[in-house]
This record gives structure tokens, sequence and C-alpha cells, in this order.
């Protein structure tokens, strides 16, 4: 670690900061510092910052939007890296569209929209990157990415690039390998016009604001949904609608969704999930599985 930086500042293409607060980075605004936060511009420059990494194994994370992690007030001792620059491009063919690993999934739909191609409307408001998207399988509306990917590109920690063609379609659960980084996807896409598309997105937008927490610091729906019943609904006939510890509660109008209402603490957060858990599985003997994944804390499995 002691030599990291003398290696850190000859890669091309990278950038980086030392103790970077992890709040700046996550939807839920919580967590704390990372002791480096690399933003990687270039295939070449993420080849050499994961040999780098591997070889003097230092902890390292790939960070998307933020959007589905709860990171410790303790924050990451080791390397969080972003993925920018050509790695986060999009590019629109006839009936595919080609994206990098750490473009916003909004805005390959905007650019989607605009090049008159429709298939990804289902993912509008979901507020992850193409790589976060491949390692959660993001979805709404009955749509989900391993249902429209056509190819991922990724890079493993032995240095190979891999590409994978065949997706299964697992409800909220990597569809590559966890320990690898999304460089490209590629999705199938049909042609349409503009206004097609931006009238399912605007049909998608009225929908989630209806009903879920809009423009708060959340990280969209904590846990899956069992196969028993909607997680939001278990909660809810828990009573916990509105429920606070601290800063976080849980929302009123989504009750799997917990907001940060201003100022929380991670360990608030994670004390409500966990107060969750135990009612539901007091009332219905449910065990509810996180969706959001734990960054930083001591042990990250179920407690
Ligand atoms: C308001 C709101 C609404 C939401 N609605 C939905 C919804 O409808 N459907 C849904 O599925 N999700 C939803 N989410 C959750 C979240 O947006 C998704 O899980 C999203 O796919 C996470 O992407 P991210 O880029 O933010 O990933 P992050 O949260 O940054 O990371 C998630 C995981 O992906 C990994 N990762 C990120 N980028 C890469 C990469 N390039 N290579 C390898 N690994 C990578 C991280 O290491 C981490 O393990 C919602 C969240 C919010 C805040």
């Amino acid at each position: 670690m002691a030599d990291l930086e003398k290696y850190l500042k000859k890669i091309h293409d990278l950038s980086y900061e030392k103790n970077v607060p992890l709040s700046g980075y996550t939807t839920w605004r919580v967590g704390g510092p990372a002791d480096f936060f690399v933003v990687v511009k270039s295939k070449k420059a993420l080849f050499e910052l994961v040999k780098i990494v591997v070889d003097g194994s230092v902890p390292f994370f790939v960070i998307g939007n933020g959007s589905n992690l709860l990171v410790s007030d303790a924050g990451f001792r080791g390397v969080v890296a972003r993925l920018g620059g050509d790695l986060a491009k999009v590019l629109c063919g006839d009936d595919e569209i080609f994206a990098g690993g750490g473009v916003l999934l909004s805005h390959v739909i905007v650019e989607a929209a605009r090049s008159g191609l429709s298939g990804l409307e289902f993912a509008f408001g979901i507020p992850g990157t193409v790589g976060g998207g491949v390692m959660t399988n993001a979805g709404a509306f009955s749509g989900c990415l391993s249902d429209v990917l056509l190819y991922v590109r990724a890079l493993d920690l032995k240095g190979s690039e891999k590409t994978y063609e065949r997706f299964e379609k697992r409800y909220r659960h990597p569809l590559i390998p966890s320990d690898e980084i999304v460089i490209e996807a590629s999705f199938r896409m049909r042609k349409a016009s503009t206004e097609e598309v931006e009238k399912k997105l605007d049909e998608i937008r009225k929908s989630r604001k209806k009903t879920q927490p809009w423009g708060m610091a959340t990280a969209g729906s904590v846990f899956k949904n069992p196969e028993e019943a909607p997680a939001g609904r278990l909660i809810e006939e828990c009573g916990l609608k509105g429920m606070r510890l601290g800063n976080a509660k849980v929302s009123e109008i989504h009750a799997n969704f917990i907001i940060n209402t201003g100022g929380a603490r991670a360990s608030e957060i994670y004390d409500l999930i966990q107060l969750i858990r135990s009612s539901v599985m007091k009332k219905f003997g449910i065990a509810l599985e996180r969706e959001i994944q734990l960054v930083g804390f001591p042990v990250e499995g179920e407690s």
C-alpha cells in the first residue's frame, strides 16, 4: 500500500484522490472515506490498475453510481475505482447499442431515444450504470438486462479480457462472475420513432413517481422480493412504514425503500435493515434477503 501512490501516478488516463468520502458517490448519501478514489478512463489504464492492486493485494472495489450500496461510516480501506472516459461512452448502431461499463443506463436510454432505438425503456429510472446493471441484472416493468444483452466484455483479475454472450435470467443476480469488471456491453434494440420511445419513458416516469419516493436519498429496494409476497407489502404489514432510526426512515410511499432524511449515518440505515428483517421473520417466518450490497462492513453477510 505504501508504494501504491507511486504506481498510480505512472498510469496514464487515470486520476486519483486520497481520503474521499464515499457519501458523495452513493445515492443514499452515506459512507465514509475510501483511501484512494480512482477514476479510470481507458481499458489500458484499467488493466494496469488491476495488475497493481492484485500484485499488491490491495483491497479493490469498482463503484458504479453507488445506487445499490450501503457503505459503512468507516469507509473502505483500499482502492475504489470508477469507470469514466472511454469506458463510459455510448455508440448507437442500427439495431444495437454499445455502452461502456461506466455509463449511466439513463444516458444510454436517452441516446437510444434520440437515435430512434427501442428496447431498454423498462430500465428508465434505474439510477445505475451499465456495469452495476450487469452485476445486479437490473430490471423493472417486467424487463431485465439479461433479456436485451447481446454481449458483455469484462476484465478478470488475472488481466484477461473475456466476452460473454449467454446470460441466465436470474433475479437481481450478477450476469457474469462477480469478481470481474464490466468494460463494455451491447444491447439488442429495434427501430422505433423517437416519439414512441419518449411516450413509453414518460409513462414509466409517471408510474415511478406515483409508487416510489422520487428524488429522495435512497438505494431503491432494500430487499429482494421473496416468493411469498413483495417485500414492501410484508414490511408494511409489520407496521413499519414511517419507522425511524435517527435520520433513516422507512418510506411511507414504498416500505421497501429506506430514506436518508438528511445526515443519516450508515449505521442507522444498517440497524433499520436489521430491525425490518427481524420483524418480518417474527411475523411471517420469512428471511428477507438484501438486494443492496454492503461495503466496508466488518462482516459482509447477513447477521
Ligand atoms: C430510486 C432508485 C430506484 C431503483 N430502482 C431499481 C429498479 O427498478 N430495478 C433495479 O434492478 N434496481 C433499482 N435500483 C437499484 C440500483 O439502481 C441498481 O441495482 C443498479 O443496477 C446499480 O447500479 P450502480 O451503477 O449504481 O451500481 P453500484 O451500486 O455502484 O454497484 C453495485 C454492484 O455492481 C458492481 N459494479 C458496478 N460497476 C461495475 C463494473 N463496471 N464492473 C463490475 N462491477 C461493477 C459494484 O462493485 C457492486 O457490487 C434503484 C435504486 C434507486 C436509488
